[in-house]
């Protein structure tokens, strides 16, 4: 018998801990482990690997990555009410599982991982996003993980792979794209979860490139982005004139039209653009 035959099927975890989802922390729970193992297939050859998992909840994804053959999970979740849940699972996988109870956006997992690392999660959308900027903005290239695996609203997964000239293209799409290959790996509908949230959802799958695609400042990038499409419809000299004193120039300089609007901006645009800002 395997390890996870051993565990409870997680609807009766979920009764036993008294795991009422909470609206407040996103918790839209996946109990089916045929898919959760379907979505730690996505994350790659796990084996050799330690996984950071963020948000395992009652622990269905992270069933998955171990039975996947992570050599280790790292599982950082907020809701102490899942820590009993989450112990079970340690116990049936032996020194295969950690688990903090705490807040991801302020732990920092680097000191309990030991590399190749590969990140997965399903997060609330918020915390999710936020996450995905902080992985794909430190300051230097490579990161910390090898490959990020991560659930969200169709919507925001498609503003991850979106190209330019379309509505979905943005700072999510440079950001991503810039430093790593980003593609959609699963869709699945609102009924996959419990209890099922209003929107699809769908399962990105990242893969941090050896070096980013262009060379630039990965701060000076980030603001660029952010002002250029915070005010998407006005030219770029308009929407950019808060960045740096002359704009204009730097924009020419680029190779890019004042008069364009961020939209239209290639990926290798930017990157000039933060360029050209850097060495001013
Ligand atoms: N991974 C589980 C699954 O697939 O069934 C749970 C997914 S549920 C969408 C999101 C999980 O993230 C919940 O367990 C929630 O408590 C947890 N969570 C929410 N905000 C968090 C945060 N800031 N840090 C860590 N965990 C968080």
């Amino acid at each position: 018998m395997s390890a996870i035959d051993t565990l409870p099927p997680l609807r009766e975890v979920i009764a036993t801990h008294q795991l009422s989802a909470r609206k407040s922390l996103g918790q839209n729970f996946l109990l089916d482990l045929n898919l959760t193992a379907k979505i730690a297939r996505q994350a790659g050859d796990l084996t050799g690997c330690d996984v950071l998992e963020i948000g395992p909840g009652p622990g269905g994804l992270t069933r998955g990555l171990l039975s996947e053959g992570a050599r280790k999970v790292l599982a950082l979740e907020k809701d102490t009410r899942c820590m009993p849940a989450l112990q079970e699972i340690a116990e049936a996988y032996p020194g295969r599982l950690e688990v903090i109870n705490g807040d991801a956006l302020e732990i920092n997992p680097l000191e309990h991982l030991t590399p190749p690392v590969r990140i997965a999660a399903n997060l609330p959308y918020n915390v999710g996003t936020e996450l995905l900027v902080r992985w794909l903005t430190p300051p230097n290239w490579p990161p910390f993980w090898q490959s990020l695996t991560l659930m969200f609203q169709r919507e925001v997964a498609e503003r991850i792979v979106a190209q330019p000239g379309s509505k979905a293209y943005g700072r999510l799409a440079i950001l991503s794209q810039w430093r790593a290959d980003a593609r959609i790996a699963l869709s699945l509908p609102p009924g996959a979860f419990t209890p099922p949230p209003k929107v699809s959802s769908a399962v990105v799958h990242l893969t941090a490139l050896p070096e980013p695609r262009f060379p630039a400042d990965a701060a000076i990038l980030s603001r660029v982005v952010a002002a250029a499409f915070n005010q998407r419809r006005k030219m770029l000299r308009a929407a950019l004139k808060g960045v740096t004193p002359g704009i204009e120039d730097h924009l020419v300089a680029a190779g890019i039209k004042p008069t364009e609007r961020a939209e239209q901006i290639s990926l290798e645009a930017f990157c000039a653009l933060a360029r050209e800002i850097e060495n001013s």
